[in-house]
């Protein structure tokens, strides 16, 4: 019933994403692609924050009128995240029954690394994985994350502690 409930959310956000995404700017790059906005239309690069043209960049989805959305990410950065990511597989131990970060049984796991580098960091589920990197991957943002929830600093150090014997306990 649980997972009912977030399938359906899910896809009202994804409704919702892509009717705001039905754009009518578009024009064709040199090689004939229909690129979605104008051809002198700048995107900043996630990984790199460069502000950069939309040549700079790869196709990602089509859009309902036959256009592509770019990624996100420029060519250079996907190349580099690609090959993380390879080198990253290549070393990482088996997969697990659970994910290394809520400890719930999942099948899907994703492979999680230290970004910028090859070092495989854990398998986390779909959403540990998205939840961490939308927060900016690193611990900042996620502790950003705890004291707006809980203003008081005690509370989030107690709660610190239960979590660190709970999941040390775990691997033990
Ligand atoms: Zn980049
Ligand atoms: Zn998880």
């Amino acid at each position: 019933m649980t997972n009912l409930k977030i399938n359906l959310n899910e896809r009202t956000l994804m409704t919702s994403k892509s009717r705001r995404r039905t754009g009518t700017d578009f024009h064709f790059r040199s090689d004939g692609i229909k690129i979605e906005g104008k051809e002198t239309d700048m995107q900043e690069c996630k990984e790199c924050h460069k502000i950069l043209p939309s040549t700079a960049f790869t196709t990602h989805t089509l859009r309902v009128d036959g256009a592509y959305i770019l990624q996100k990410i420029c060519r250079e950065c996907h190349t580099l995240v690609y090959r993380e990511q390879r080198d990253v597989r290549k070393k990482a131990p088996p997969k697990p029954d659970h994910c290394d970060c809520c400890h719930k049984k999942v099948e899907k796991l994703q492979i999680d690394h230290i970004h910028g580098s090859s070092t495989f960091r854990g398998w986390l589920c779909r959403n540990c994985n998205t939840g961490i990197g939308s927060v900016g991957d690193n611990l900042e943002g996620v502790l950003q994350a705890a004291v707006y929830l809980e203003n008081d600093e005690n509370k989030i150090i107690e709660t610190l502690h239960k979590v660190f014997n709970e999941m040390f306990a775990r691997t033990k």
